[in-house]
């Protein structure tokens, strides 16, 4: 859009919205990027405007919505696709004002907070209140309770609580062409509708603008036991098998390859990580653990847990400081990123029972390409980092860890897994959207994107296939598989 037509636009926005709502052109720099830019991912939106409260947000897409334009939704920016980016301009609508904390009630169990109340506050919110929020994803300083719900963040120990949704019971929301909608209610069952909160949730800010968040909260357990299980890489498939077999209620059930845990291991804080030494075979495959409850039954899991692994010949170390552990861990990124000056990581999902082939893929993508590669992530959930180390002055090796990363989503589609577990599609994956989908499930997504977005100015080109819906330029397999074959 030409720079005075944009000018013209923020003042019709500020009659709108009131002047103090539009950002001004010269501020607008964080809002043209999330974390996808690592990648080099950018876009520079025709306006920015930071309504003062829900009803400003239905306000804006109402406008929004007369005049045509599209609507970029924003929480925190901390999103890895490149959701919160106006790639091809638009208006960009940041929930940032609306940070008010609207009751804690801890007796009942509910929390209700805006959209921008950072995940990192909603946390200590509940802990304060003697109970927990469980979702834990990684960038909980800076992401917001709105963001986690439009993509539905999980995390470690969304392998006992579940991902975000689990954890809300209604929405406030701002619904095409630009009204207020309030989903879902305080009820603990309600029958009486399509699931309109699940279908916002994880929905990119493609079918609305999340303005306010019922939560449920859960009770703190009395007793957390980490621990870090130390095996073979051969060993790790059947023992991560036996282990979700058993029925254990394991709270995580992460994993570090070995490849990771040789690059990371000498960051532990004061030391290099304890494990269990060493009995001349490779035992760098590192499984983190936690068990939660009462202290009877952490102590029964502990033990059985003990069991399982002993009879892979396997150790379970339980000498850690649970937060000491939990920091090395979330500093991995990091410190795996800055061992050559950079990575490509994409998040993949595959069944459990074909995680350790995941793995092996992983590496043998980067054996072709010559490139560096490790992975971690939740074991339980199937959910893998695969990651490619770069150095990213170096274009040429770039391109190839970009190709390397193209070849582990096609991996995981072939596994019978998801392009996807954790950080959502955003532009980045839209070329393989619905790549292991039947024609009629392509379909489907489409006429609920057409229901509550008729005019397609929800976040535009974001979590839909390239083409659009009726024409997806993609090549779905034949069959669904729902075993791991195709069927
Ligand atoms: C270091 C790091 C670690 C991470 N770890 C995890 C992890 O463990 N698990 C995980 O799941 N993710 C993780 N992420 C990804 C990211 O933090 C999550 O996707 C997070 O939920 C995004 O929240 P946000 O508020 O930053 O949203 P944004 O980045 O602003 O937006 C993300 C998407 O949600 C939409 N959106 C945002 N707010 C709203 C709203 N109010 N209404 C409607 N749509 C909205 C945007 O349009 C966009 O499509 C990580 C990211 C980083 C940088």
């Amino acid at each position: 859009m030409a720079s005075d037509a944009k000018l013209s636009l923020r003042k019709d926005l500020a009659r709108e919205l009131g002047a103090d709502s539009v950002v001004d052109s010269e501020q607008v720099g964080p809002y043209c990027h999330d974390a996808a830019i690592q990648r080099g991912l950018r876009g520079v939106p025709d306006a920015v405007v930071r309504p003062a409260d829900a009803a400003g947000v239905a306000r804006a897409l109402r406008w929004c919505y007369r005049h045509d334009c599209s609507v970029v939704p924003r929480g925190g920016g901390t999103g890895l696709v490149g959701g919160a980016v106006a790639v091809d301009g638009g208006v960009v609508v940041s929930v940032e004002r609306l940070n008010a904390v609207r009751g804690v009630y801890p007796e009942l169990g509910r929390m209700y907070v805006q959209a921008a109340v950072s995940t990192a506050n909603v946390s200590r919110l509940a802990r304060e209140s003697g109970l927990m929020f469980p979702p834990d994803p990684g960038a909980a300083a800076q992401s917001q309770i709105g963001g986690n719900v439009a993509t539905n963040a999980g995390g470690p120990h969304a392998f006992k609580y579940g991902p975000t949704r689990r954890w809300v019971s209604g929405l406030e929301v701002a619904l095409a062409p630009g009204e207020l909608a309030v989903l879902g209610s305080d009820a603990r069952k309600d029958a009486s509708g399509y699931d309109l909160v699940g279908l916002l949730a994880g929905s990119e800010g493609t079918l609305g603008i999340v303005t306010a968040v019922q939560l449920r909260l859960a009770p703190a357990p009395a007793t957390v036991s980490p621990g870090v299980v130390f095996c073979s890489t051969a060993a790790a498939q059947g023992l991560l098998s036996d282990v979700l077999g058993s029925g254990l209620q394991l709270a995580v059930l992460d994993f570090i390859d070995a490849p990771a845990f040789a690059l990371a291991r000498g960051s532990y804080p004061g030391a290099e990580v304890p494990r269990g030494e060493d009995n001349g075979t490779d035992d760098g495959f590192a499984f983190l653990v936690e068990l939660d409850g009462s202290a009877t039954a952490v102590a029964e899991q502990r033990s059985e847990l003990a069991a399982i692994v002993g009879a892979h010949g396997a150790h379970l170390d339980g000498d850690f400081d649970q937060a000491q552990l939990w920091r090395w861990r979330d500093g991995l990124n990091g410190v795996i990123a800055g061992i050559r000056g950079g990575k490509v990581s994409e998040d993949i999902c595959v069944p459990a029972e074909r995680l350790l082939e995941a793995l092996a893929g992983v590496q043998a993508i980067g054996s072709e390409l010559g490139l560096e590669a490790c992975a971690w992530g939740h074991a339980g959930d199937g959910i893998v980092h695969a990651t490619y180390l770069v150095d990213t002055a170096d274009g040429e090796e770039v391109d190839r860890a970009l190709d390397a990363g193209r070849r582990a989503l096609s991996l995981a589609l072939a596994l019978g897994g998801s392009i996807t577990g954790e950080h959502g599609v955003g532009v980045v994956k839209r070329d393989l959207l619905g790549a292991n989908w039947d024609a009629a499930t392509l379909a489907a997504h489409g006429h609920v994107k057409a229901a509550l977005d008729p005019k397609g100015l929800l976040n535009p080109g974001k979590k839909e296939p390239l083409g659009g819906w009726n024409a997806p330029q993609l090549q779905p397999q034949p069959a669904h598989r729902i075993d791991g074959r195709s069927c």
